[in-house]
């Protein structure tokens, strides 16, 4: 395994890897890699000759006052859970090599990227649109894999390249989790002992919403019955819940079995965590 901090050999060496007929997968990430991580490194792994993970805590994606700064970055362990799981080619840039001074170019993804997170985290979709962009065209993957955890972010995505008619084959693994239901993020250290110890419940209510919306297909009521259900417990304070198409975003108002998803987000009133999460009727 190599790593490369600069963008430029990247690009020259995915060129000539291309050129030789190799097949390149892409797993991009922020770092900080958990079980999640490696499962889509596990994905990818036998769909390439050449598996590169980006570890990138990409600015552009954070809001002014969200946790860009203190978003941890823990790149030896994460060489580690790369060199584990088979990964060739480690690129972990640094911001000034990424985004000029003066970069005045930036991607944006009109529709799905509205609702959802969207609503609460306005420049988030063009950062990722941008810096996913970016990465194809340093590391020339053939594949890139995401996870489900960021369900819009692959609608978003899936959207961007359908659009831009970018040669990449988009692969999504599913949501790893603790024992306890709670979805890995880099972001659940920041929970205090009592936000950890109530996280699950929002999976816990996912499911419950799922068994409930198999007698139960207005999403209104199903929606209601979720925050209700989080709101008697005062660590949790709901951001919101939608029920959408799973391709489009788009608000969903009665379920379509295998295309609608119930997606999340809920602020933890003692750390201020923003947590994420999902289902797929
Ligand atoms: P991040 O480092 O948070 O930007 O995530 C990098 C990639 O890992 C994204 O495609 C995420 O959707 C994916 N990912 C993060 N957490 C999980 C998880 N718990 N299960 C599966 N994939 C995940």
């Amino acid at each position: 395994m190599i790593v490369i901090h600069d963008p430029k050999v990247l690009q020259q060496t995915a060129l000539e890897l291309r050129a030789q007929g190799k097949k390149i997968a892409l797993v991009p990430t922020m770092g900080n890699l958990h079980a999640g991580h490696a499962s889509l490194m596990d994905i990818a792994r036998p769909l390439a000759d050449v598996l590169i993970v980006s570890v990138f805590v990409n600015p552009t994606q954070f809001g002014p006052n969200e946790d860009y700064d203190k978003y941890p970055r823990t790149l030896e362990a994460d060489k580690q859970v790369c060199e584990a799981h088979g990964v060739n080619i480690v690129f972990a840039p640094a911001n000034e090599s990424i985004y000029f001074p003066d970069a005045s170019t930036f991607v944006n993804e009109h529709a799905c990227s509205q609702g959802l997170c969207g609503r609460s985290r306005p420049i988030h979709f063009r950062g990722v649109c941008t810096v996913v962009n970016l990465l194809f065209n340093l590391a020339q993957p053939n594949v890139a894999v995401f996870g489900q955890k960021d369900a819009q972010q692959v609608a978003v995505l899936k959207r961007m390249v359908r659009d831009l008619h970018i040669p990449v084959e988009m692969v999504v693994g599913p949501i790893v989790r603790e024992s306890d239901g709670l979805a890995l993020s880099s972001r659940n250290q920041y929970l205090t002992a009592r936000e950890r110890a109530a996280a699950p419940q929002i999976n816990a209510e996912l499911q419950a919403l799922a068994d409930l919306a198999k007698t139960e297909s207005d999403s209104k009521v199903l929606a209601k019955h979720f925050m209700d259900a989080l709101g008697q417990d005062a660590v949790f304070e709901p951001e919101y819940i939608e029920i959408v198409n799973n391709s489009t975003m788009l608000p969903a108002d009665k379920i379509e079995a295998g295309n609608t998803l119930v997606a999340v987000a809920v602020r933890m009133t003692e750390s201020r965590t923003r947590l994420i999460d999902n289902i797929v009727l």
